[in-house]
């Protein structure tokens, strides 16, 4: 079957919404290191790692080995009913990497049910279902994440559980406040966070839920501290704090390993997926004893903690910490800084470059410096022809998101540098 009748098959049974990148789509048939290859025999280096899932890279022997070691056992799962090993090792890690006092870990599948079971633990918890949310959010698929994802293009339903207020999301190239300096700009969304609870709900808010940095969002970064002057607001009202850490956790922005410790804040939960598994499903929360523990009847995930997924998780998180790859991904990330802000410089159909350490993000605009859609898309398809995939986001669907495996070598930087010139030389002749 080629990729066009695949294409179309594709097309006919499964739904129009399930979004799909490029004019001719690609199949990975196999991958390793940073590198994979479609099903035509072109190869990549990929600068997305599969929406971040790929957090080491790809067949990586300590990882495989993990995984074969469950699978040999001939126990792919039975049940979260029995004891696993994995998962007791895997949660008092994450339960200690979090910072939380007497956290307690629960894991699900994906970063939507992560999402889903703490907007569960914090209306119960609270008695409320008032939550706030950031502007252009994104927080998952399901019934009550999709009602609190501000992001137009991702807000699939309006008929949420959840009553939701948005505040200020710290996105400051096209925010009224982008003139202000950090301080002020903190504070003008601190006055902004006030003035919702005050007008948009009746006082009750269970938690606000927060990315460090947005993903899907366009990865907007409020400034160090944004978060810090929110949560003596929330305090004040007892409002829990989630940090979605779904994008930003495990090291990848560099200088932290959780994205909310750069606003010098350790907050009531956080939720996790994508990297952690490094390509197998699995996701969770990481909260409070007392959080966790409020729940009244019994809850389970069937497949959520099983032996597989903990063991690959398990491995993963210790590559990640003995190899320092959060230490790799600040290094990585100031050699791309430095060159993206280069091009900037010379083109300037790049508007802005933002993130932090293996997250950056790249606003195409117009010559009016308003968004540019098309631009993107013409670095999009330019960088793959070029061999490099990367990603698309941002409310206006304008900007090229980076985020490659944080195992990335000195090499395919600059090789990834190389290719991201031609395509945004290419995005600036087109706009002409
Ligand atoms: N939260 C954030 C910040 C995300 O980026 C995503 C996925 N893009 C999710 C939650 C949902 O995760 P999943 O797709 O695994 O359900």
């Amino acid at each position: 079957m080629t990729e066009s009748e695949l294409l179309s098959r594709h097309r006919a049974v499964l739904p129009n919404w399930l979004a799909l990148y490029y004019d001719e789509p690609i199949e990975i048939v196999r991958a390793s290191g940073r590198r994979v290859t479609d099903a035509n025999g072109n190869t990549y280096l990929d600068f997305f790692a599969g929406i971040l899932t790929n957090a080491i890279g790809y067949d990586v022997a300590e990882i495989s080995d993990a995984i074969r070691r469950q699978l040999d056992s001939g126990v792919l799962h039975t049940s979260t009913l029995y004891l696993i090993r994995k998962q007791v090792e895997l949660a008092e890690q994450i339960a200690e990497l979090s910072g939380i006092e007497g956290a307690k870990v629960f894991f699900t599948n994906s970063g939507t049910e992560a999402n889903e079971t703490a907007l569960m633990l914090a209306t119960q918890y609270r008695r409320s279902n008032q939550i706030l949310a950031l502007r252009n959010s994104y927080h998952g698929r399901a019934f009550a994440t999709v009602g609190i994802t501000g992001n137009r293009g991702w807000s699939a339903s309006s008929l949420s559980p959840v009553k939701v207020s948005y505040v200020h999301g710290g996105y400051r190239y096209r925010s009224p406040f982008s003139s202000l300096s950090d301080a002020d700009f903190i504070a003008a969304c601190t006055d902004d966070l006030r003035d919702v609870l005050q007008t948009s709900t009746s006082g009750d808010v269970a938690a606000m839920i927060a990315e460090p940095i947005q993903g899907v969002g366009g990865f907007n970064v409020p400034p160090d501290g944004f978060f810090g002057s929110f949560k003596e607001v929330l305090d004040e009202h007892g409002i829990l704090l989630i940090s979605d850490e779904v994008q930003t956790g495990w090291g990848r922005t560099g200088e932290h390993f959780w994205g909310m410790r750069a606003h010098g804040v350790t907050p009531d939960m956080m939720t996790f997926a994508k990297g952690l598994g490094n390509g197998l499903a699995i996701g969770g929360v990481v909260a409070r004893g007392e959080v966790m523990d409020c729940l009244t009847a019994n809850s389970i995930s069937t497949f959520g903690g099983n032996p597989v997924s903990t063991a690959g998780a398990k491995a993963t998180l210790d590559y990640l910490l003995d190899n320092d790859l959060q230490g790799n991904a600040a290094k990585q990330g100031d050699t791309l800084f430095g060159g993206l802000r280069d091009l900037a410089e010379r083109y300037d159909v790049l508007g802005d470059v933002r993130g932090k350490g293996l997250m950056i993000g790249l606003e195409l605009v117009e010559a009016d410096r308003s968004p540019s859609p098309p631009s993107a898309g013409v670095v999009l398809e330019e960088a793959k022809k070029r061999g490099l995939l990367v990603g698309k986001g941002g409310l206006h669907g304008n900007v090229i998101r980076l985020a490659p495996p944080m195992t990335l070598t000195d090499a395919e930087t600059g090789e990834a540098l190389e290719i991201l010139e031609g395509s945004i030389a290419a995005a600036q002749e087109a706009r002409k």
